[in-house]
């Protein structure tokens, strides 16, 4: 069957290109493998789907090329997302720090897309594998177990690595190498981390334990919450950190981020008190102060503290520094770092510079955003660019 266009993946990037051409009067075909649309919006910001952050620029993303995103993030904005939100009533609210969460379910964003492509006229056939793709004189040709279907511009939108179990798959990368485009390398992103055993068994009984901090790792750097599990540490300041730490690198965290840790050991010097009942000021959980304090080798009285040991103390306050061994792996991680590279594909159309018609959208790129509606916000602008030139 011929199409103008294909789409393959019916998630966040696919379903939003597949609605934009179809409602510029591009006959699109739509195919997904799985037996459900866009499940990864489903299960997004715990079932309320963080759809997009206020503050989506440039530099809240990670690529080989900072830059790229800049053009589809000017060409579809998160303003432009919330007036679709908006014209089809769906409430929602903000969170924190520019985060927009759906009211309701996230099942209302993928109705609003489904209902987006019905608008457009799109084709969509779930559970179609698709077997072998070629280029042809005029476009491509597809062969999937539901036909044989022909476009001349296709769009790959089949998402990252993250959460096999609910169909990611690397069919995308494996697409791009067949044509030639390179790709960066891949680890996955926002992802907990995880303690070598004697860490791990040290913290495990704080398992639940969360503390605001600012996590720090290479380049990134973010005041959030620390969530410490059976396994490592947890929680969005880890999540956001994990996306800048590489393999051993050492994790540090200011436990007393809103403090002056000298001073306050200093003020308190003659104090009979003991310091874990001491940084309960701080709001820290009575259980992890002393767990810490312990690991220390400084679990006593204020009073008992030399000059020299509550200066060492306050360094480590402010910068406690922990090697985690690893993460904890697609399986866990919210995101895929790295992809086609950005190198291969113009920032205005999405489209492979050295494939006319080929198109590479939504987080199968080399371009990661930070947790809080970054990724969905990229999803949507490269989306609507490409959904505007395929
Ligand atoms: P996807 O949405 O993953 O869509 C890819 C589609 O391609 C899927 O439908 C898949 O079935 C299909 N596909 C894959 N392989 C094939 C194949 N071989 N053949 C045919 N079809 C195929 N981001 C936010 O901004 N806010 C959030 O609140 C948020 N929460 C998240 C929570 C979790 C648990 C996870 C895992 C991610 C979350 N993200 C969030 C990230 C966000 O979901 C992704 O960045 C976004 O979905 C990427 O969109 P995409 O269209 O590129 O890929």
């Amino acid at each position: 069957m011929q199409y103008d266009v294909i789409v393959i993946g019916a998630g966040a990037a696919g379903l939003m290109c597949a609605a934009t051409a179809g409602q510029r009067g591009r006959r699109v075909l739509l195919l997904d493998h799985a037996r459900k649309l866009a499940e990864k919006i489903r299960i997004s910001g715990g079932g309320r789907c963080n759809f997009t952050n206020l503050h989506a620029r440039f530099d809240c993303y990670l690529s080989a090329n900072p830059h790229f995103c800049r053009s589809a993030l000017a060409q579809y904005t998160p303003q432009d997302f919330i007036a679709m939100v908006e014209r089809h009533g769906i409430g929602y609210h903000e969170k924190k720090l520019g985060q927009l969460f759906c009211d309701d379910g996230s099942e209302r964003i993928i109705a609003m897309l489904d209902e987006e492509c019905r608008l457009g006229g799109v084709d969509r056939r779930m559970e179609t594998q698709i077997l072998k793709v070629s280029r042809e004189a005029d476009g491509f040709a597809l062969d999937a177990d539901g036909g044989s279907f022909r476009a001349a511009s296709l769009v790959v939108a089949t998402g990252g690595l993250s959460i096999p179990q609910i169909g990611a798959t690397p069919f995308g990368y494996q697409l791009a190498e067949q044509f030639g485009l390179e790709l960066t390398p891949l680890t996955p992103a926002l992802v907990p981390l995880t303690f070598h055993v004697e860490d791990a068994e040290a913290f495990a009984p704080l398992a639940g334990v969360s503390l605001e901090v600012e996590a720090r790792a290479g380049k990134g750097r973010f005041r959030e919450n620390v969530l410490f599990t059976h396994k490592g540490v947890s929680g969005p300041a880890i999540l956001q950190v994990s996306s800048y730490w590489q393999p051993g690198m050492t994790l540090e965290l200011d436990l007393l981020p809103d403090a002056d840790a000298a001073s306050w050991l200093e003020q308190k010097a003659g104090s009979e008190q003991l310091i874990s009942n001491a940084l309960a000021e701080f709001g820290w959980p009575k259980r992890f102060a002393e767990a810490w304090l312990e690991r220390e080798g400084c679990n006593k009285r204020l009073k008992d503290l030399s000059p020299k040991q509550r200066l060492q103390l306050a360094e480590r306050l402010h910068g406690w520094r922990v090697k985690p061994n690893g993460t904890q792996g697609y399986k866990k991680a919210e995101v895929t770092l790295g992809g086609v590279s950005t190198k291969a594909l113009s920032s205005k159309t999405m489209m492979a510079n050295a494939v006319p018609g080929l198109f590479f959208i939504g987080e199968v790129v080399d371009v990661t955003g930070w947790l809080g509606g970054y990724n969905f916000q990229w999803a949507w602008s490269s989306g609507y660019v490409a959904g505007m030139h395929c």
